[in-house]
């Protein structure tokens, strides 16, 4: 079978669950990737190598990394925030890292206590210990916060795209940008894209937009549009915080994978068994809310996959 035309890069098992009060049990989390690998997801970024007194919903990163590593076929992603994250990640077996490290020097501070200097410089320890260890495992460096954020407020883009390029030399093979708060807007995120494809080329990284403002979809397609052909997202729009009802996480894996499908992108994933793996989450997070807007309307008449368009 032809490769899909974009890489979906579901995250919802790390970046969903790491912001909820629930702690998922690793069966029910193993029972969720697996559906959402048998919808087609060929990329899941299972869990993140962060201390558990720090974050007890990823305790169990090694065994979820175990356990997705049977689902054949599926890049199975770890987040690692520093060196012993990575190390760890790479003993249990995961496929891929990804690296957050902040637009801001407010935000680094505040979410991981170091300074950006500081985190490219532990990307370029991450990326000599890969190679020795594992040189077949990708590195991403993702720049958090690249769209606005919550301390600093506006970000200067061309700040942003030295430290996407900085990233890069450091060693990334991939760096993407993340609209961590959901503050970008469409023209913002055409303009970031373009000029991160000019210098950095097939290593530009996945566009991670969040949906708090009801952005996500329109900031994807733009991010597409400029050139990007990664794209994080979370099934049912996972995560949000359980203090401000109604601000969702992500951009929902099922509504960006129609709206690329209906346009004639190929994403390698059936919708409607993606949709069904929502009840696999709702079953394991009864309290949790599930967000987007194609499970409630439905497939519309006549949908036809790319794949079908192509004939
Ligand atoms: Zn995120």
């Amino acid at each position: 079978m032809a490769q899909p035309d974009v890489l979906i890069s579901e995250c919802g098992p790390r970046d969903g669950l790491q912001i909820i009060r629930e702690v998922m049990p690793t069966k029910d989390k193993l029972a969720w990737i697996g559906a959402m690998h048998a919808a087609g997801v060929s990329e899941i970024e299972v869990c993140s190598f962060v201390p558990p007194k720090l974050m007890p919903q990823m305790a169990d990163a090694a065994e979820v990394v175990a356990g997705s590593l049977k689902l054949q076929g599926l890049t199975v992603l770890a987040l690692v925030p520093n060196l012993r994250g990575a190390e760890a990640a790479i003993a249990a077996g995961a496929h891929k890292l990804t690296i957050p490290v902040s637009a801001t020097e407010e935000h680094s501070l505040a979410n991981v206590r170091r300074t950006r200097a500081d985190m490219v410089e532990e990307v370029g320890h991450i990326v000599r210990m890969r190679n020795e260890r594992a040189p077949h495992v990708p590195v991403e460096a993702n720049v958090s916060v690249a769209f606005g954020c919550t301390i600093a407020g506006a970000v200067d883009e061309d700040e942003v795209i030295r430290l996407a390029v900085t990233l890069a030399r450091a060693g990334a093979d991939f760096t993407g940008l993340s609209d961590t708060t959901g503050m970008g807007n469409p023209a913002q995120t055409r303009r970031l894209f373009t000029r991160l494809i000019a210098e950095i080329g097939e290593r530009c990284g996945a566009a991670h937009m969040h949906n708090t403002r009801g952005l996500g979809l329109a900031n994807n397609l733009a991010a597409y549009e400029a050139g990007v052909r990664a794209f994080d997202s979370s099934l049912a729009g996972l995560g949000g915080c359980p203090h401000a009802p109604g601000a969702s996480g992500n951009v929902a894996t099922e509504d960006l994978v129609f709206m690329f499908e209906a346009m004639g992108v190929d994403t390698g994933i059936d919708v409607a068994r993606l949709v069904a793996a929502r009840d696999v989450l709702a079953a394991a997070l009864p309290e949790v809310p599930l967000y987007g807007m194609l499970a409630p309307a439905g497939l519309p008449l006549g949908y036809a996959p790319a794949r079908l368009q192509r004939g």
